[in-house]
């Protein structure tokens, strides 16, 4: 089946992301822009912000949520991102906390190796480039002369959707503390 160019446009729109805040303002997920206009059919949600495009249906048109609030709070612990490879990674800025590179596939290196006592903690894993996890090897970075580009600490979700902010989530950086609310 072919669809149209103009509907295309339509399903790329009903995509877009969407900010999800607990009945107390606290970020929790991010949806698309279909679900936000289910949710709000149900009449689960408010919605505090709108995106300038605009999706029609033959007999609508409605505007394009950006940033919505559930009305019955979720209890859902908002603080914690699990310890993976993908999220300390990501906390690390898909950049190599060694030299600061961002070539190749990035490695997971302990900085107290586990053979010295290290954990898997988010204090002591950061995202490293293969020659250098190869070059510091089973020591401790002192040991051979490298030094972390900062401390690795445990990331909060805050800091995940703050990644999603671009030039049109300009009306999410209020709700994640980016920016104070204009009033
Ligand atoms: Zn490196």
């Amino acid at each position: 089946m072919k669809i149209p160019s103009s509907n295309l446009n339509e399903v790329r729109l009903l995509d877009r992301a969407v900010l999800v805040l607990n009945a107390n303002y606290s970020p929790m997920m991010i949806c698309t822009a279909k679900r936000a206009i289910c949710l709000d059919y149900l009449d689960k949600i408010d919605i505090l912000a709108n995106y300038n495009e605009k999706v029609s249906s033959p007999s609508l048109t409605l505007d394009l949520p950006s940033v919505i609030k559930i009305k019955n709070y979720v209890r859902y612990d908002n603080l914690s991102l699990d310890l993976n490879r993908k999220n300390i990674i990501s906390r690390d800025d898909y950049l190599c906390q060694y030299c600061g590179c961002n070539k190749g596939p990035l490695t997971i290196d302990h900085i107290i190796p586990k053979g010295k006592g290290g954990t898997d903690t988010w204090e002591n894993l950061v995202a490293a480039c293969k020659p250098c996890n190869q070059k510091k090897g089973n020591q401790k970075p002192e040991e051979v002369g490298m030094l972390l580009r900062k401390k690795p600490k445990r990331p909060n979700r805050l800091h995940y959707f703050q990644k999603f902010v671009k030039e049109k989530q300009k009306d999410w950086r209020p709700y994640l503390f980016m920016e104070p609310f204009k009033t």
